[in-house]
């Protein structure tokens, strides 16, 4: 450890803070590691690197006085995340080995991998075996990773090379005199870390696939190469990733969504803006009324806005001053105005419209409302990342003592969504961060409302201090869906702020006027992202009440065409098809089948002769004999009840 002049004289010693909340005391100068060998000397040789005030550092950096400290171990997820950036290390060293002056760009760690950029490299996929070869190489050469700290001028030489490099390194120049890099054998980055010790120390690593990115993701500078992987501690956590994301691929919305004529996103009418087909609108409309039957029972009143509003309201609201890069903005005549990114102020405006007693409170008002964000064209993915989204928005004005119920009720309307999907759920409650509107007996009062509906519940939640909204606390929810993938999903939002800047009042039984609290809710969040992953999470098979075509008949031959025809008329009150293309009944279930159609009913001379049906599910097993009664009164009840009765006939 080297310590500047000016330290050593004083034997400074620094407090950092532990996260069990104790204190720490260590020479001013101190490194991570150092803490975690004062801590103990088991922790110190475990320690793979730090976090400081949250940062993720190497363990080689300087701790500071009353920085927040928490020791990075082998076996976390964080060290998973350390061990893969330097996975993207070997790639890109790898990738030097193999090709001529490729320009480095970015390698950073992601959720479930890495990637490198690089520019000026020419290759495909058949390209990643031999790279993918080099890193095991490179991997089993077991090189060292060494930091070096090094002054801007010297990183400046040794980068003459490497422009994006140059670029990045003109920033951190702003930032301090020193930078660190990190070296392997004979190459070396400009990283600030933090790695494992050597490279011995990665595990499996896979490379994946090969994509364009945009530098800094900026649709104006130059396209690179970006090369995705992923590495695991060992060979069998990566084939049980592997094998998790072939089905991920055989699930992906945007494969079954055209299978099934759902939806499509073309490029004449524009990025990011879907476009729904009748049988994809078909499960939309149900998804709808759900929610609408839900929101009716609840009291609350539905509402319509425009699409577009003058920019005096976003910037009463705030979203000009916070949101306006994300805002489609554009000026008609003198005047400008902008795509709603949000449903909210239009339904605040509607509130300010009237006078309120607390007679009236709490009001509650729905609206299926599309909005707008100007995601960055890159990012832009199927209907999980999109322009143009429709919020199932629900906005509530509450008296600041009525929060406790109506948040009971939202939740139970929730907890009913995700029940209804059979998705698992967990909860947790934001409280207020360090920086936020509203007094501190609002905050009080609002957090423990909240606390008490949860546990009154008996819902088992967990509590992220500090992390609440500036203008109030939520409760947010998060589901797995059936391939144990996780997804952020509804939020019960509380609102100090906009009822300030909207001026919103009710008159109170003392006569005086009083601010409402705002509610922003939502059950399924953006009908896009939940169509989605609806769609991977069924792969496509969606429960009876929800699917586009919920039964076809097929006629075993042409002259059944007519039964055929009276047994659909029986089922009209379903989305029933009659199948009348000459082919065969073997042929016919198959398209069926890869139709995604629940059930079909087969008939021919017998079922004709004796009034009754055939009843193939789409588990491919069959029913003779059926009545046509029996089969309806059954189905009435599968779509009703809405949960997915596996099988009408395992009954
Ligand atoms: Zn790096
Ligand atoms: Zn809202």
């Amino acid at each position: 450890m080297s310590e500047p002049d000016s330290q050593a004289e004083s034997q400074e010693q620094i407090v950092v803070v532990l996260p069990d909340g104790s204190e720490l005391e260590v020479d001013a100068g101190a490194t991570v590691e150092d803490c975690a060998y004062e801590i103990g000397p088991g922790l110190g040789r475990d320690t793979v690197a730090g976090k400081l005030d949250g940062d993720l550092v190497a363990k080689e950096a300087p701790a500071y006085d009353g920085a927040a400290l928490e020791i990075i171990t082998e076996g976390s997820d964080e060290s998973l995340r350390v061990m893969r950036h330097s996975a993207a290390h070997c790639l890109a060293q790898a990738v030097e080995r193999h090709y001529d002056d490729p320009k480095l760009a970015i390698g950073p760690p992601t959720d479930d991998g890495f990637y490198y950029d690089f520019d000026g490299l020419d290759i495909d996929e058949s390209d990643l075996e031999a790279i993918e070869a080099e890193m095991e190489e490179i991997i089993e050469e077991d090189y060292e990773i060494e930091r070096e700290e090094v002054s801007i001028e010297d990183a400046e030489q040794r980068l003459a090379d490497e422009p994006y490099k140059l670029e990045l390194l003109s920033e951190l120049a702003a930032e301090g005199e020193q930078v660190t890099f990190y070296s392997q054998g004979e190459w070396e980055d400009l990283c600030a870390g933090p790695h494992v010790e050597s490279t011995g120390e990665i595990g499996a690593v896979k490379l994946l696939e090969i994509a364009g990115a945009y530098w800094r993701g900026d649709e104006d500078n130059t396209m690179q190469t970006r090369i995705y992987g992923t590495a695991f501690e060992d060979e069998s956590d990566l084939e049980d990733y592997l094998n998790r994301l072939e089905e991920a691929e055989e699930r992906d919305h945007r494969k079954i969504g055209n299978e099934m004529d759902l939806f499509s996103i073309q490029d004449v009418t524009g990025p990011g803006l879907p476009l729904y087909h009748p049988p994809g609108k078909t499960v939309l409309r149900e998804l709808e009324s759900f929610v609408e039957e839900l929101n009716e029972d609840a009291g609350y009143d539905y509402v319509e806005t425009p699409h577009v509003f003058k920019t005096d309201l976003w910037h009463r609201s705030g979203h000009y001053e916070n949101y306006e890069d994300d805002m489609f903005i554009f000026d008609v005549g003198d005047d400008e105005f902008g795509l709603k990114p949000m449903n909210c102020p239009g339904h605040a405006a509607i509130f300010q419209d009237h006078s309120w007693s607390y007679r009236d409170m709490p009001v509650r008002y729905a609206e299926n409302g599309k909005v707008y964000r100007k995601e960055q064209r890159g990012e832009l993915s199927g209907l999980s990342r999109v322009w143009a989204f429709t919020i199932d928005d629900g906005h509530l004005f509450v008296k600041p003592q009525g929060i406790e119920h109506e948040v009971e009720t939202i939740i139970n309307m929730i907890t009913d969504v995700l029940e209804t999907f059979d998705l698992e759920f967990e909860m947790a409650l934001a409280t207020r961060p360090e920086k936020s509107v509203g007094s501190d007996e609002i905050w009080e009062k609002a957090e423990s409302q909240l606390r008490s509906v949860l546990e009154k519940r008996n819902l088992e939640y967990d509590v992220e201090e500090g992390d609440g909204a500036f203008y109030g606390p939520k409760i947010d929810f998060a589901f797995e869906d059936a391939i144990g993938r996780n997804w952020d999903g509804p939020t019960v939002q509380l609102d100090f702020n906009m009822p300030e800047r909207f001026d919103l009042s009710y008159v109170g039984e003392d006569n005086e006027e009083h601010r409402p609290v705002m509610i922003h809710r939502a059950l399924y969040g953006s009908y896009e992202r939940f169509f989605m992953m609806l769609i991977e999470h069924y792969e496509g098979n969606f429960p009876f009440w929800l699917a586009p075509e919920q039964i076809r008949v097929l006629p075993i031959s042409d002259s059944n065409l007519g039964y055929a025809h009276r047994v659909a008329n029986e089922f009209e009150e379903f989305r029933v098809e009659v199948d009348n293309r000459d082919s065969t009944l073997e042929r016919k279930i198959r398209a069926s089948h890869d139709d995604r159609v629940p059930y079909q009913i087969i008939v021919g001379d017998n079922e004709e002769d004796d009034g009754t049906i055939s009843v193939r599910d789409r588990f491919e097993d069959q029913e003779y004999d059926v009545e046509i009664d029996a089969f309806r009164a059954h189905l009435e009840a599968e779509r009703d009840e809405k949960r997915p009765e596996p099988d009408f006939l395992e009954e």
